[in-house]
């Protein structure tokens, strides 16, 4: 195994912290975020309350403050990226209320400059750029999928025809490897520009679909999934892994009071999915001999790569804000569960 450096820690899940940084605007005093140390300590507390037992401690294994940049979050996700060509499953996804840099981090504020590329633009990049140097001896094919799930109903992003975002079954395509995938058509890409013809498509296929880009896309799991095919033409034998990167939908709690309708449907339809999310982790991290997948389709879609010989990335991002204390505390309380 060349990319076997990643340690396990903690039944193969690890937890990334990232702070963005204040927005032109929003005022600079009042953070929350009182210290980063460089072992992935973070103090949070709030500025506008007195008292020191408003502190609050988290560790992570590691945290990213408003400084780093893309390459810098890169560095140290890479490792897990490139086990996919060794045949691991692996799954990152960025948790968080809206606004506080998830898509930022997946995906990136633009498509147009490099430097701004998130970790899944970078991870393909990363993927053909290994594959193809290592293609004396072994010949990879990699194909992408990406779909949305909204209100618990799994849509293909990808699918040329964009009114035909149907409702898609989990479980139709069974694949020899046990993996479980959406029906969602499968694009084999060689170059990023394919990539980035697809991802175009994709967000055009997101947009056509909601009325408001914006709030939809905050409310709904977006989930790429990178399938590598790696045959080694000497020993004549097949090495399969598969990247999920989620963009999962803003975890802040919607007031009970405001929302109706489909607001509060869609408010309990990610309630819903995101403890299920918590739940699965937090069952691997216990060891647990139940592992609760069923309870949500994103729990379904992310199967094969949570549990068993998988790695799992949590990036658990925050809004410094003061305004955000609350929702930035509960993002913490989630992480500290599931870690
Ligand atoms: P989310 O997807 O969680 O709703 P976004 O990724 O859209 O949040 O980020 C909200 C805003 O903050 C955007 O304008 C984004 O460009 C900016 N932002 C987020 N993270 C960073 C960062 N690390 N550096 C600079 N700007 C950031
Ligand atoms: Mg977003």
């Amino acid at each position: 195994k060349l990319y076997n450096e990643v340690q396990d820690l903690k039944g193969n899940i690890r937890v990334y912290c990232r702070i963005r940084p204040f927005l032109p605007g929003q005022n600079q005093n009042h953070t929350t975020i009182e210290f980063i140390g460089d072992n992935g300590e973070v103090i949070v507390s709030n500025p506008l309350k007195q008292g020191k037992e408003n502190r609050k401690l988290f560790k992570f294994n590691k945290v990213f403050g408003p400084a780093a940049s893309q390459e810098e979050v890169f560095m140290d996700t890479q490792p897990l990226i490139r086990s996919v060509l060794d045949g691991y499953n692996v799954c990152i996804f960025a948790y968080g209320q809206t606004g506080s840099g998830k898509t930022y981090t997946m995906s990136g504020p633009t498509l147009s400059s490099k430097t701004d590329w998130g970790v899944n633009y970078r991870a393909l990049h990363d993927l053909f750029h290994i594959s193809q140097s290592r293609r004396d001896s072994i010949v990879y094919e990699v194909g992408v999928q990406m779909v949305e799930i909204y209100n618990e109903q799994v849509r293909d992003l990808l699918s040329s025809n964009a009114l035909d975002l149907q409702t898609l079954g989990i479980w139709s395509t069974a694949q020899p490897n046990g993996l479980a995938v959406p029906d969602a058509s499968l694009h084999s890409v060689n170059s990023m520009t394919d990539v980035l013809e697809l991802m175009n498509l994709g967000m055009m296929n997101r947009a056509t679909s909601a009325t408001a880009l914006n709030e939809r896309s905050s409310r709904s799991h977006s989930v790429l999934t990178i399938h590598v095919r790696g045959t080694d033409l000497e020993t004549n034998t097949l090495l399969r892994g598969c990247l999920h990167l989620v963009d999962l939908a803003g975890s802040e709690r919607v007031d009970r009071s405001e929302a109706t309708g489909d607001r509060l449907k869609e408010a309990q339809h990610i309630n819903k999915s995101l403890s299920a999310l918590g739940d699965v982790i937090f069952a691997l991290a216990q060891k647990s001999s139940h592992v609760p997948y069923r309870n949500s389709k994103l729990t379904q879609v992310l199967q094969s790569s949570l549990g068993g010989q998988a790695k799992t990335l949590m990036f658990v991002q925050l809004n410094p804000d003061v305004v955000s204390y609350s929702e930035t505390i509960s993002t913490l309380k989630f992480a500290e569960r599931v870690s």
